[in-house]
């Protein structure tokens, strides 16, 4: 198992040549994009005392680490817009809050997601094929 330091600076390295993963509009394709840089993320189980008080340890499962471009990287550090991400099939969709009906708090930039609309579709599509 690696520790994870040692891919931070591939991660750079492999930067080159890539294009955004996240979306972007049908005029203007995340392929237009080139990433900058990388929006990481661990998942995991935290691991808390049954006392009172948690830890901070946790067991990381897996990361996710998405090429980005500077459009989007803007848009994360703003407040104006939420970047909701699937890390099960790896579709993104950016939500522009005051335009949204869910009350999303002003500190929140990205929103994990398990499971989303495609991914829900294609389940039923796999059990459907089983009949
Ligand atoms: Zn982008
Ligand atoms: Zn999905």
């Amino acid at each position: 198992m690696s520790k994870g330091d040692d891919f931070e600076l591939h991660a750079i390295i492999d930067l080159i040549g890539e294009h955004c993963h996240l979306k972007h509009s049908k005029e203007d394709p995340a392929e237009n994009h080139p990433a900058v840089d990388y929006l990481c993320q661990n998942f995991g189980m935290e691991t808390s005392t049954d006392n009172g008080h948690a830890t901070n340890d946790s067991i990381v499962d897996f990361s996710v680490r998405i090429p980005i471009c500077q459009e989007c990287v803007d848009a994360l550090l703003g407040d104006e817009w939420v970047l909701l991400y699937c890390v099960n099939c790896g579709s993104s969709q950016w939500v522009l809050k005051k335009y949204s009906k869910l009350n999303w708090p002003f500190w929140l930039h990205v929103k994990w997601m398990d499971v989303c609309p495609i991914c829900y579709e294609t389940e039923k599509e796999k059990d459907d094929d089983h009949d």
